[in-house]
Protein backbone atom coordinates (compact mmCIF):
# COMPACT_ATOMS: atom_id res chain seq x y z
CA UNK A 1 0.00 0.00 0.00
CA UNK A 2 1.42 3.52 -0.99
CA UNK A 3 2.40 5.04 2.20
CA UNK A 4 0.66 8.43 0.88
CA UNK A 5 3.71 10.95 0.88
CA UNK A 6 3.41 13.88 -1.31
CA UNK A 7 -0.14 14.73 -2.63
CA UNK A 8 -2.69 12.56 -3.54
CA UNK A 9 -3.78 12.44 -7.82
CA UNK A 10 -7.21 12.70 -8.13
CA UNK A 11 -7.27 12.05 -11.87
CA UNK A 12 -11.33 11.21 -11.63
CA UNK A 13 -13.39 13.25 -14.34
CA UNK A 14 -14.68 14.94 -10.97
CA UNK A 15 -14.72 15.63 -8.16
CA UNK A 16 -11.69 17.38 -9.62
CA UNK A 17 -8.50 19.31 -7.45
CA UNK A 18 -9.50 22.34 -4.93
CA UNK A 19 -6.63 25.06 -5.71
CA UNK A 20 -5.29 26.53 -2.86
CA UNK A 21 -6.84 29.56 -3.01
CA UNK A 22 -10.20 28.45 -3.13
CA UNK A 23 -9.43 26.18 -0.11
CA UNK A 24 -8.79 28.75 1.99
CA UNK A 25 -10.96 31.18 0.68
CA UNK A 26 -13.37 28.11 2.48
CA UNK A 27 -11.33 28.51 5.66
CA UNK A 28 -13.65 30.91 6.83
CA UNK A 29 -16.28 31.40 9.83
CA UNK A 30 -20.03 30.99 8.60
CA UNK A 31 -21.81 34.42 8.58
CA UNK A 32 -25.72 35.14 8.64
CA UNK A 33 -26.84 34.27 4.64
CA UNK A 34 -29.96 36.56 6.05
CA UNK A 35 -27.74 39.42 7.30
CA UNK A 36 -27.08 42.65 5.19
CA UNK A 37 -23.99 42.09 3.69
CA UNK A 38 -24.29 38.73 2.57
CA UNK A 39 -25.44 40.12 -0.63
CA UNK A 40 -22.36 41.77 -1.57
CA UNK A 41 -21.07 38.53 -1.78
CA UNK A 42 -23.63 36.54 -3.90
CA UNK A 43 -25.00 39.31 -5.89
CA UNK A 44 -21.03 39.26 -7.19
CA UNK A 45 -20.98 35.72 -7.59
CA UNK A 46 -24.15 36.11 -9.98
CA UNK A 47 -22.70 38.50 -12.30
CA UNK A 48 -19.38 36.65 -12.49
CA UNK A 49 -21.74 33.09 -12.80
CA UNK A 50 -22.95 34.53 -15.81
CA UNK A 51 -19.94 35.71 -17.64
CA UNK A 52 -18.72 31.56 -16.75
CA UNK A 53 -22.51 30.32 -18.04
CA UNK A 54 -21.58 33.21 -21.03
CA UNK A 55 -25.32 34.67 -20.42
CA UNK A 56 -27.18 37.65 -19.49
CA UNK A 57 -29.89 34.69 -18.05
CA UNK A 58 -29.89 34.09 -14.53
CA UNK A 59 -27.63 31.54 -13.06
CA UNK A 60 -29.53 29.66 -9.93
CA UNK A 61 -28.05 27.49 -7.74
CA UNK A 62 -29.50 25.20 -5.12
CA UNK A 63 -27.34 22.88 -2.68
CA UNK A 64 -27.37 19.69 -4.69
CA UNK A 65 -25.18 17.48 -6.63
CA UNK A 66 -25.78 17.52 -10.42
CA UNK A 67 -28.25 14.98 -10.18
CA UNK A 68 -30.61 17.72 -8.09
CA UNK A 69 -29.58 20.69 -11.04
CA UNK A 70 -30.81 17.61 -13.51
CA UNK A 71 -34.48 17.24 -11.60
CA UNK A 72 -34.45 21.05 -10.88
CA UNK A 73 -34.65 21.85 -14.16
CA UNK A 74 -37.16 19.07 -15.36
CA UNK A 75 -39.51 19.79 -12.91
CA UNK A 76 -39.80 23.55 -13.76
CA UNK A 77 -39.87 23.45 -17.21
CA UNK A 78 -42.30 20.23 -17.67
CA UNK A 79 -45.63 18.55 -17.07
CA UNK A 80 -46.23 14.85 -16.15
CA UNK A 81 -46.63 13.34 -19.51
CA UNK A 82 -44.61 15.37 -21.37
CA UNK A 83 -42.98 13.86 -24.26
CA UNK A 84 -38.87 14.61 -23.83
CA UNK A 85 -36.31 13.67 -27.17
CA UNK A 86 -33.45 11.86 -25.32
CA UNK A 87 -29.73 10.81 -26.84
CA UNK A 88 -28.17 7.61 -25.25
CA UNK A 89 -24.80 8.59 -25.66
CA UNK A 90 -23.42 6.74 -22.45
CA UNK A 91 -24.19 6.37 -18.46
CA UNK A 92 -24.90 10.07 -17.45
CA UNK A 93 -27.30 10.67 -20.57
CA UNK A 94 -28.82 7.01 -19.36
CA UNK A 95 -29.28 8.35 -16.06
CA UNK A 96 -31.28 11.47 -16.84
CA UNK A 97 -33.44 9.44 -18.81
CA UNK A 98 -34.00 7.35 -15.63
CA UNK A 99 -34.25 10.71 -13.54
CA UNK A 100 -36.91 12.17 -16.51
CA UNK A 101 -38.93 8.86 -16.37
CA UNK A 102 -39.74 8.43 -13.02
CA UNK A 103 -40.69 12.40 -12.69
CA UNK A 104 -43.01 10.74 -14.84
CA UNK A 105 -42.04 11.98 -18.29
CA UNK A 106 -42.95 10.70 -21.25
CA UNK A 107 -38.90 9.68 -22.99
CA UNK A 108 -38.37 8.93 -26.68
CA UNK A 109 -35.37 7.44 -26.50
CA UNK A 110 -32.73 7.08 -29.09
CA UNK A 111 -30.46 4.60 -29.02
CA UNK A 112 -26.50 4.75 -29.28
CA UNK A 113 -23.23 3.23 -28.99
CA UNK A 114 -21.79 4.50 -26.21
CA UNK A 115 -18.73 5.83 -28.79
CA UNK A 116 -20.11 8.78 -30.41
CA UNK A 117 -22.06 11.79 -29.54
CA UNK A 118 -25.79 13.25 -30.69
CA UNK A 119 -26.33 12.50 -33.99
CA UNK A 120 -28.01 16.46 -35.14
CA UNK A 121 -29.68 14.32 -37.94
CA UNK A 122 -31.71 12.39 -35.86
CA UNK A 123 -32.39 15.13 -33.86
CA UNK A 124 -34.09 16.99 -36.96
CA UNK A 125 -35.53 14.02 -38.43
CA UNK A 126 -37.25 12.89 -34.58
CA UNK A 127 -38.71 16.21 -34.47
CA UNK A 128 -39.94 16.38 -37.73
CA UNK A 129 -41.47 13.36 -36.69
CA UNK A 130 -43.08 14.43 -33.61
CA UNK A 131 -44.41 17.90 -33.24
CA UNK A 132 -45.49 17.48 -29.51
CA UNK A 133 -41.60 16.93 -28.45
CA UNK A 134 -41.69 19.26 -25.41
CA UNK A 135 -38.07 19.46 -24.79
CA UNK A 136 -34.53 17.86 -25.93
CA UNK A 137 -32.61 16.50 -23.27
CA UNK A 138 -29.07 16.95 -24.41
CA UNK A 139 -25.43 16.09 -22.85
CA UNK A 140 -22.77 18.45 -23.43
CA UNK A 141 -20.05 16.28 -22.38
CA UNK A 142 -20.49 12.79 -21.48
CA UNK A 143 -18.08 12.33 -18.79
CA UNK A 144 -18.40 8.20 -18.89
CA UNK A 145 -16.99 7.72 -22.64
CA UNK A 146 -15.64 11.83 -23.00
CA UNK A 147 -17.10 11.90 -26.00
CA UNK A 148 -18.63 15.93 -26.57
CA UNK A 149 -21.74 16.17 -27.96
CA UNK A 150 -21.72 19.54 -31.10
CA UNK A 151 -24.99 22.07 -29.30
CA UNK A 152 -24.53 24.16 -31.84
CA UNK A 153 -25.55 21.69 -34.29
CA UNK A 154 -28.50 20.67 -31.85
CA UNK A 155 -29.64 23.80 -32.15
CA UNK A 156 -29.74 24.24 -35.50
CA UNK A 157 -31.44 20.85 -36.39
CA UNK A 158 -33.85 22.05 -34.20
CA UNK A 159 -34.20 25.35 -36.00
CA UNK A 160 -34.22 23.96 -39.28
CA UNK A 161 -37.46 22.17 -38.68
CA UNK A 162 -38.52 25.27 -36.77
CA UNK A 163 -39.52 23.06 -33.33
CA UNK A 164 -40.55 24.80 -30.49
CA UNK A 165 -38.97 22.19 -27.80
CA UNK A 166 -36.97 23.76 -25.08
CA UNK A 167 -33.54 22.71 -25.31
CA UNK A 168 -31.76 21.58 -21.89
CA UNK A 169 -28.28 20.86 -21.99
CA UNK A 170 -26.09 18.70 -19.31
CA UNK A 171 -22.86 21.16 -19.01
CA UNK A 172 -21.90 19.05 -15.66
CA UNK A 173 -18.43 17.92 -17.29
CA UNK A 174 -18.10 20.70 -19.79
CA UNK A 175 -18.83 24.06 -18.15
CA UNK A 176 -15.29 26.22 -17.69
CA UNK A 177 -13.94 23.24 -19.87
CA UNK A 178 -15.27 23.79 -23.42
CA UNK A 179 -16.97 26.62 -24.95
CA UNK A 180 -20.79 26.30 -24.54
CA UNK A 181 -21.93 29.60 -25.28
CA UNK A 182 -25.98 29.61 -23.85
CA UNK A 183 -26.97 32.73 -25.35
CA UNK A 184 -25.34 32.42 -28.69
CA UNK A 185 -26.69 29.39 -29.19
CA UNK A 186 -30.00 29.50 -28.46
CA UNK A 187 -29.78 26.62 -25.11
CA UNK A 188 -32.82 27.25 -22.58
CA UNK A 189 -31.37 25.81 -19.59
CA UNK A 190 -27.74 24.71 -19.15
CA UNK A 191 -27.53 22.24 -16.40
CA UNK A 192 -24.51 22.24 -14.11
CA UNK A 193 -22.31 21.73 -11.18
CA UNK A 194 -19.26 22.69 -8.60
CA UNK A 195 -17.22 19.35 -8.91
CA UNK A 196 -15.62 19.74 -11.93
CA UNK A 197 -14.75 22.82 -14.37
CA UNK A 198 -15.60 25.17 -11.54
CA UNK A 199 -12.65 23.26 -9.02
CA UNK A 200 -14.87 23.45 -6.17
CA UNK A 201 -15.84 20.32 -3.71
CA UNK A 202 -19.17 18.83 -4.69
CA UNK A 203 -22.13 20.27 -3.37
CA UNK A 204 -23.69 23.06 -5.82
CA UNK A 205 -25.93 22.26 -9.02
CA UNK A 206 -26.31 25.11 -10.96
CA UNK A 207 -29.36 25.65 -13.67
CA UNK A 208 -28.70 28.60 -15.96
CA UNK A 209 -32.65 29.90 -17.29
CA UNK A 210 -33.60 31.80 -20.13
CA UNK A 211 -36.51 33.61 -21.01
CA UNK A 212 -38.27 30.69 -22.99
CA UNK A 213 -37.43 27.94 -19.76
CA UNK A 214 -38.77 31.04 -17.34
CA UNK A 215 -42.00 31.29 -19.43
CA UNK A 216 -42.45 27.28 -19.95
CA UNK A 217 -42.31 27.52 -15.86
CA UNK A 218 -45.18 29.22 -15.49
CA UNK A 219 -46.95 26.77 -16.82
CA UNK A 220 -45.43 23.66 -15.48
CA UNK A 221 -47.81 21.55 -13.44
CA UNK A 222 -44.97 19.36 -11.66
CA UNK A 223 -44.58 19.39 -7.96
CA UNK A 224 -41.88 21.01 -6.95
CA UNK A 225 -40.74 23.56 -3.30
CA UNK A 226 -37.25 22.93 -2.79
CA UNK A 227 -36.14 23.22 -6.80
CA UNK A 228 -38.56 25.74 -7.22
CA UNK A 229 -37.05 28.24 -9.48
CA UNK A 230 -39.59 31.43 -9.01
CA UNK A 231 -39.14 31.23 -5.29
CA UNK A 232 -34.85 31.14 -6.07
CA UNK A 233 -35.44 34.09 -8.26
CA UNK A 234 -37.59 36.23 -6.32
CA UNK A 235 -35.24 35.91 -3.49
CA UNK A 236 -31.77 36.07 -5.53
CA UNK A 237 -32.60 39.34 -7.19
CA UNK A 238 -32.04 41.04 -3.58
CA UNK A 239 -29.02 38.58 -3.24
CA UNK A 240 -30.96 36.07 -0.63
CA UNK A 241 -32.15 32.38 -1.01
CA UNK A 242 -35.04 30.59 -0.27
CA UNK A 243 -33.35 28.19 2.77
CA UNK A 244 -30.04 28.43 3.65
CA UNK A 245 -27.41 28.11 1.00
CA UNK A 246 -24.22 26.29 0.89
CA UNK A 247 -22.35 29.59 2.55
CA UNK A 248 -18.64 27.99 2.36
CA UNK A 249 -19.36 26.62 -1.19
CA UNK A 250 -20.28 30.14 -2.01
CA UNK A 251 -16.73 31.54 -0.54
CA UNK A 252 -14.97 29.34 -2.55
CA UNK A 253 -17.28 29.61 -5.62
CA UNK A 254 -16.48 33.69 -5.44
CA UNK A 255 -12.37 32.75 -5.38
CA UNK A 256 -12.79 29.99 -8.06
CA UNK A 257 -14.74 32.22 -10.91
CA UNK A 258 -12.03 35.31 -10.18
CA UNK A 259 -9.77 32.31 -10.92
CA UNK A 260 -11.26 31.66 -14.20
CA UNK A 261 -11.80 35.08 -15.30
CA UNK A 262 -8.46 36.25 -14.43
CA UNK A 263 -7.09 33.73 -16.60
CA UNK A 264 -10.11 34.45 -19.58
CA UNK A 265 -12.09 31.47 -20.66
CA UNK A 266 -10.95 31.27 -23.76
CA UNK A 267 -7.59 30.52 -22.10
CA UNK A 268 -9.42 28.37 -19.65
CA UNK A 269 -10.65 26.60 -22.83
CA UNK A 270 -7.13 26.46 -24.25
CA UNK A 271 -5.53 24.64 -21.51
CA UNK A 272 -8.26 22.10 -21.38
CA UNK A 273 -7.95 21.45 -25.60
CA UNK A 274 -4.04 21.14 -25.16
CA UNK A 275 -4.12 18.90 -21.74
CA UNK A 276 -6.32 16.56 -23.88
CA UNK A 277 -4.22 16.14 -26.69
CA UNK A 278 -1.06 15.49 -25.12
CA UNK A 279 -3.46 12.60 -23.62
CA UNK A 280 -4.31 11.43 -27.11
CA UNK A 281 -0.99 11.63 -27.86
CA UNK A 282 0.00 9.16 -25.16
CA UNK A 283 -2.89 6.89 -25.74
CA UNK A 284 -1.69 6.79 -29.72
CA UNK A 285 1.58 5.88 -28.64
CA UNK A 286 0.26 2.97 -26.13
CA UNK A 287 -1.70 1.60 -29.27
CA UNK A 288 -4.45 1.85 -27.20
CA UNK A 289 -8.15 2.59 -28.18
CA UNK A 290 -9.75 6.07 -27.33
CA UNK A 291 -14.08 5.39 -26.69
CA UNK A 292 -14.24 8.19 -28.19
CA UNK A 293 -13.99 7.64 -31.82
CA UNK A 294 -14.92 11.21 -33.46
CA UNK A 295 -12.11 13.41 -33.34
CA UNK A 296 -14.67 16.12 -33.69
CA UNK A 297 -16.59 14.90 -30.44
CA UNK A 298 -13.15 14.76 -28.41
CA UNK A 299 -13.69 15.93 -24.79
CA UNK A 300 -11.75 18.59 -23.78
CA UNK A 301 -12.07 17.14 -19.60
CA UNK A 302 -12.26 13.55 -20.07
CA UNK A 303 -10.30 10.72 -21.79
CA UNK A 304 -11.72 7.39 -21.40
CA UNK A 305 -9.52 4.40 -22.81
CA UNK A 306 -10.02 0.63 -23.71
CA UNK A 307 -7.99 -1.53 -22.51
CA UNK A 308 -7.45 -5.14 -24.96
CA UNK A 309 -10.52 -7.34 -24.57
CA UNK A 310 -9.67 -9.53 -21.29
CA UNK A 311 -7.90 -7.11 -19.58
CA UNK A 312 -9.15 -5.73 -16.43
CA UNK A 313 -9.59 -1.65 -16.52
CA UNK A 314 -10.03 -1.96 -12.78
CA UNK A 315 -7.47 -4.04 -12.06
CA UNK A 316 -5.11 -1.66 -13.47
CA UNK A 317 -6.88 1.05 -11.61
CA UNK A 318 -6.46 -0.45 -8.36
CA UNK A 319 -2.32 -1.34 -9.16
CA UNK A 320 -2.36 2.22 -9.62
CA UNK A 321 -3.66 3.43 -6.42
CA UNK A 322 -2.07 1.25 -4.58
CA UNK A 323 1.26 1.45 -5.99
CA UNK A 324 1.42 5.25 -6.81
CA UNK A 325 -1.69 6.77 -5.09
CA UNK A 326 -3.81 8.28 -8.49
CA UNK A 327 -7.47 7.78 -8.38
CA UNK A 328 -8.55 7.24 -12.01
CA UNK A 329 -11.83 6.90 -13.45
CA UNK A 330 -13.85 3.65 -13.20
CA UNK A 331 -15.85 2.38 -16.63
CA UNK A 332 -19.56 3.10 -15.57
CA UNK A 333 -22.26 0.94 -16.92
CA UNK A 334 -22.09 -1.28 -19.70
CA UNK A 335 -18.08 -0.37 -19.80
CA UNK A 336 -17.35 -1.05 -16.40
CA UNK A 337 -14.04 -2.85 -16.40
CA UNK A 338 -13.49 -2.30 -20.25
CA UNK A 339 -11.97 1.28 -19.80
CA UNK A 340 -10.77 4.30 -17.06
CA UNK A 341 -10.98 7.50 -17.62
CA UNK A 342 -8.08 10.14 -17.34
CA UNK A 343 -9.95 13.35 -16.14
CA UNK A 344 -7.57 16.46 -17.18
CA UNK A 345 -10.07 19.54 -15.93
CA UNK A 346 -10.40 21.50 -13.75
CA UNK A 347 -6.99 23.28 -11.40
CA UNK A 348 -4.37 21.20 -13.57
CA UNK A 349 -1.13 22.25 -15.52
CA UNK A 350 1.54 20.23 -17.67
CA UNK A 351 3.15 18.74 -14.59
CA UNK A 352 0.79 17.19 -13.13
CA UNK A 353 -0.55 15.65 -16.52
CA UNK A 354 3.09 14.51 -16.88
CA UNK A 355 2.22 12.53 -13.40
CA UNK A 356 -0.86 11.45 -14.17
CA UNK A 357 0.38 9.81 -17.79
CA UNK A 358 3.54 8.12 -16.09
CA UNK A 359 1.32 6.50 -13.21
CA UNK A 360 -1.21 5.12 -15.89
CA UNK A 361 2.34 3.83 -18.12
CA UNK A 362 3.85 2.20 -14.91
CA UNK A 363 0.20 1.01 -14.25
CA UNK A 364 0.20 -0.39 -17.94
CA UNK A 365 3.34 -1.95 -16.91
CA UNK A 366 2.44 -3.76 -13.66
CA UNK A 367 -0.75 -4.85 -15.01
CA UNK A 368 1.16 -6.93 -17.98
CA UNK A 369 -1.56 -5.21 -20.01
CA UNK A 370 0.15 -5.21 -23.98
CA UNK A 371 0.63 -1.86 -24.64
CA UNK A 372 3.17 0.57 -27.21
CA UNK A 373 6.23 2.45 -25.40
CA UNK A 374 6.65 6.18 -25.48
CA UNK A 375 3.26 7.77 -24.26
CA UNK A 376 4.69 9.40 -21.49
CA UNK A 377 7.30 11.16 -23.90
CA UNK A 378 4.81 11.73 -27.04
CA UNK A 379 2.57 13.34 -24.66
CA UNK A 380 5.76 15.48 -23.33
CA UNK A 381 6.96 16.28 -26.85
CA UNK A 382 3.30 18.00 -27.33
CA UNK A 383 3.39 19.61 -23.98
CA UNK A 384 7.04 21.44 -25.19
CA UNK A 385 6.22 22.14 -28.53
CA UNK A 386 2.75 24.02 -27.38
CA UNK A 387 4.26 25.36 -23.89
CA UNK A 388 3.44 29.50 -24.03
CA UNK A 389 4.49 31.67 -21.25
CA UNK A 390 1.49 32.35 -19.35
CA UNK A 391 2.81 35.88 -18.44
CA UNK A 392 2.65 37.06 -22.09
N1 LIG B 1 -24.07 14.64 -15.63
C1 LIG B 1 -22.78 14.45 -15.89
C2 LIG B 1 -22.27 14.78 -17.25
C3 LIG B 1 -21.92 13.97 -14.91
O1 LIG B 1 -20.63 13.78 -15.18
C4 LIG B 1 -22.44 13.67 -13.63
C5 LIG B 1 -21.57 13.15 -12.57
O2 LIG B 1 -20.42 12.90 -12.75
C6 LIG B 1 -23.79 13.88 -13.40
C7 LIG B 1 -24.58 14.38 -14.41
C8 LIG B 1 -24.40 13.57 -12.08
O3 LIG B 1 -23.93 14.49 -11.15
P1 LIG B 1 -23.85 14.13 -9.60
O4 LIG B 1 -23.10 12.86 -9.45
O5 LIG B 1 -23.15 15.35 -9.03
O6 LIG B 1 -25.25 14.03 -9.11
Amino acid sequence: MNPGHGRHFLQIPGPTNVPERVSLAMARAVVDHRGAGFPELTLRIFGNLRKVFATDNPVLMFPSSGTGAWEAALVNTLSPGDRVLAFETGHFSTLWKEVAQKLDLDVVWVEGDWRRGIDPQLVEDRLREDSGIAAVLAMHNETSTGVTSDIAAVRAAMDACGHSALLLVDAISSLACAPLPMDDWGIDVVISGSQKGLMLPPGLGFNAVGPRALERASHSTSRNAYWNWQAMLDNNRQGYFPYTPATTLLYGLDEALKMLLEEGMENVFARHARHAAATRAAVAAWGLDNVCVNEHEYSNSTTAILLPEGRDADLLRKIVLERFNMSLGTGLGKLKGRCFRIGHLGNFNDLMLAGTLSGVEMGLELAGAPHGKGGINAALKFLAATATNPNN
